[in-house]
């Protein structure tokens, strides 16, 4: 359910104190509250006093229920982060129920631009673990002119139809304004396809689904495969 509450918050510009609406949770059959955490829209409030636009940064919880994908942000640098997290998170029995009787993924994000690319993978129904398999690497090298540039992470964008059907990546407007529009990469959808099915038959189903909130990165990825040979390993052989 989407559960929203009223908090009072502080305009940058004057000062003054605002009551406005925060959604603690937003489902995925609210498509337009959907369209708004994607933009970024959701954080934004015009002050009351002096009209100023201001931007108050809470964390929020993502269900896609036809997907079975549950996604709580709260960014890393919020004070109180771990006891935030056990007050907000469902009981461990909980998910774990969720996780073996429907299949549900539980993730963990702590930064904006991991969050909305989660809701967008929740939102096409992909495995999250095989984007983090394709996602575009660029090594930065150690000095030169393009080293700035390289160091761009790039997000799961959308899925390019085709032909032939892609997976595209760019850099994250909450990270990079603008350069979105200017820079992509697309990796083929055959690619992602072998990714995900190793995964499927490599990976225990626990640490694909998670049975508390898990943060998937590629440092996840890689306690399970092997970087160089991308031959499985497992935590436990390591
Ligand atoms: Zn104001």
């Amino acid at each position: 359910m989407t559960d929203i509450r009223n908090a009072d918050v502080t305009c940058v510009k004057c000062g003054m104190s605002n009551n406005i609406k925060i959604f603690a949770s937003i489902n995925s059959n609210n498509p337009e509250l959907r369209v708004n955490l994607i933009s970024g829209q959701i954080w934004a409030w015009n002050c009351k006093i002096c009209k100023e636009n201001n931007n108050t940064i809470y964390p929020i919880l993502y269900h896609d229920m036809s997907n079975r994908f549950m996604v709580q942000y709260i960014d890393e640098k919020m004070p109180g982060r771990d006891l935030a997290l056990t007050r907000m998170l469902p009981s461990s029995e909980q998910l774990k129920s969720m996780a073996t009787m429907k299949g549900y993924r539980f993730r963990l994000c702590g930064t904006l631009p991991d969050f909305v690319e989660k809701v967008l993978i929740a939102t096409t129904g992909l495995d999250d673990i095989a984007i983090e398999a394709c996602r575009p690497d660029f090594p930065r090298p150690k000095d030169g002119p393009d080293s700035k540039r390289l160091d761009i992470e790039f997000k799961f964008t959308e899925i390019a139809e085709g032909p032939p059907k892609a997976i595209v990546f760019r850099p994250s407007p909450f990270a990079y304004q603008g350069l979105e529009r200017a820079l992509s990469s697309s990796v083929p959808f055959d690619v992602y396809l072998m990714a995900a099915s190793r995964i499927k038959a490599c990976m225990p189903a626990a640490a694909i689904l998670g049975e508390e909130f898990i943060t998937v990165d590629k440092s996840y990825l890689w306690k399970w495969f092997d970087k160089d040979t991308a031959q499985y390993i497992g935590p436990e052989q390591r």
